[in-house]
């Protein structure tokens, strides 16, 4: 039996793509094996994918009341097992109890969002023909959606991940054939457990274990893809969606700026910059990366950032005791690229105010703070994905928004200002998916409006009402007949007398001018 470790740097995580291949998960605060899953091949893979389309039809059947109840006694199980799932969550990424106690939030607001709302979001559509060919004609749009949805997640929100789109999609009538991250595939595989078993839900949601080629054969199976992880496995993934013809959803990696200009409440701005930057130990998509401040401000916002920076506690603690802030990274891996970005600004001039390496133990990295930055540097270009905030001092508004734009990432931004009108004007000019003003992260929570990375952090969006549960569903125009008739106009037989009325009713009802109307020559 092959064996891979999850969270060790040696090992392949099930990338082998054998249906004997076993995944060792390992704790990152202290590497302890915390449960081991079974690295699934395209045969499992496929398995599951039968089983979820011989459900499927029974599920879209039960309309979205009858989904919701069950989505219900699905948010009651995880209530009802909160403290345990934290503690599964914890074991297996290394997060603080806080950080992780987060994700249980998300889960019951995106339940409650969507059992609430589904019946309205997917309602038959009536739509208003158009032209004299429609006068006779009943208009519909029906949403009905995909048999099978694929998701695949990374490792940051063992259950907010999964969570985000997959309640929309469930909710929608499909079925979801999750794979978790190869580091974390303990939390899903726990809650889909309780779907299945404890709560008895219809089988229309399971969970495949393994590494990239375990979500390589779930891109095979599906007839949409949900990906949410970094930019190269995006790439890789629309390729083959592309390939399939079947349509995929990107949600992908971010550099968000911070914009902190001189009327901004500064003590405001420094302490959403530390929660912004550290929340998770910066394994957010949506965390500060990089931040640009005003001159006349610099000073005050970097010493009051650093104060509480420097007060944040490290470590993860045990159950329930919310007594650390900051907890590990996740991946040996994504603790060397924080390591670097970090050694690599410091090689070329950064200085550093607070932390700047690794912890003695564990997969632990200090959260830190960086100043006399710039472009050149890696941690302001690309994606650092760690407990890193710096900080650049700027002339004015304009460079602000001229180096946060000197990205190629567009997740979302955030602007600090007490004028509301220039806080505004900034946003309309960042090339960002969202802007959050006087606020860091919010929009992502807020799932009445979309979220959408532009540039390389996406292609789609997740959210944004109706929006977040439809882009799981076809579209289905249904025409019908409003009085019965015989025949239609324009069907055979072609007879001169029938078809030059209907060429001169064309010129009527249709050009612009009396002449024209009339079928006389043009003037000259
Ligand atoms: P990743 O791309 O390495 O992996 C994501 C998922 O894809 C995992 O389940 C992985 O096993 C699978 N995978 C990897 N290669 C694959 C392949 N070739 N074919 C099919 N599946 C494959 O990302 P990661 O390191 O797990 O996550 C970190 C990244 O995720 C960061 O860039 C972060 O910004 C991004 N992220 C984005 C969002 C968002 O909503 N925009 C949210 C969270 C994380």
């Amino acid at each position: 039996m092959a064996t891979a470790q999850a969270n060790t740097r040696s090992g392949d995580g099930g990338v082998t793509g054998r249906d004997d291949a076993v995944i060792e998960v390992r704790c990152p605060a202290d590497g302890r094996v915390v449960g081991c899953v079974p690295g699934m091949g395209p045969a499992a893979v496929a398995a599951a994918a039968a089983q979820l389309r011989d459900a499927q039809p029974a599920w879209e059947e039960l309309g979205p009341n009858g989904r919701a109840i069950h989505m219900r006694s699905f948010l009651d199980w995880i209530l009802d097992n909160e403290s345990r799932l934290v503690g599964i969550m914890q074991e297996e990424t290394g997060k603080s109890w806080g950080d992780a106690a987060l994700e249980i939030s998300m889960a019951v607001d995106l339940i409650n969002y969507y059992s609430a709302h589904a019946a309205e979001f997917l309602a038959d559509r009536k739509v208003a023909s158009w032209g004299a060919g429609g006068l006779t004609k009943k208009l519909r749009v029906f949403a009905r959606p995909y048999q099978l949805v694929g998701m695949l997640t990374p490792w940051n929100g063992p259950l907010g991940g999964p969570m985000l789109d997959g309640v929309a999609a469930l909710m929608a009538g499909a079925a979801v054939l999750f794979k978790p991250s190869e580091f974390t595939p303990l939390t899903w595989g726990e809650a889909t457990r309780g779907w299945l078993e404890d709560i008895g839900a219809p089988p229309v949601l399971a969970n495949v274990t393994g590494g990239p080629q375990t979500g390589a054969a779930v891109v095979e199976e599906v007839d949409m893809i949900m990906f949410t992880g970094s930019t190269r496995t995006g790439r890789k993934i629309a390729a083959r969606a592309g390939e399939r013809l079947i349509p995929c959803s990107l949600e992908l990696g971010g550099k968000d700026p911070m914009i902190v200009l001189s009327d901004a409440d500064i003590d405001r701005a420094s302490r959403a910059a530390a929660w912004g930057a550290m929340w998770n130990s910066g394994q957010i998509c949506i965390s500060v990366e990089r931040a640009y401040v005003e001159a006349p401000v610099y000073d005050e916002f970097v010493a009051k950032v650093t104060d509480k920076v420097k007060g944040l506690r490290q470590g993860m603690d045990p159950d329930g005791s919310f007594s650390t802030d900051i907890g590990a990274m996740c991946t040996p891996a994504q603790l060397d690229i924080v390591e670097s970005h970090v050694n690599d600004a410091v090689d070329k001039g950064a200085r550093v105010l607070t932390g700047g390496k690794r912890g003695e133990n564990g997969q632990f990295f200090e959260p830190t703070v960086l100043v006399d930055v710039d472009h050149s540097m890696l941690c302001m270009r690309d994606e650092t994905f760690g407990p890193t905030l710096p900080i650049m001092k700027v002339a004015d508004e304009a460079e602000a928004v001229r180096l946060a734009n000197d990205s190629r990432y567009g997740l979302s931004a955030s602007v600090w200002t007490g004028d509301p009108a220039r806080a505004d004007r900034i946003s309309r000019q960042l090339e960002a998916g969202a802007v959050n003003q006087n606020n860091v992260m919010m929009s992502t929570f807020q799932l009445t409006i979309p979220m959408s990375g532009w540039k390389e952090s996406g292609v789609g969006s997740r959210s944004g009402g109706a929006a977040g549960i439809l882009k799981f569903c076809r579209q289905q125009s249904v025409v019908s007949e409003r009085i019965h008739l015989s025949s239609e106009p324009h069907w055979y037989p072609y007879v001169p007398r029938k078809n030059k009325i209907q060429a001169k009713l064309v010129r009527l009802l249709g050009a612009h001018d009396w002449r024209r109307r009339l079928g006389l020559p043009p003037r000259r």
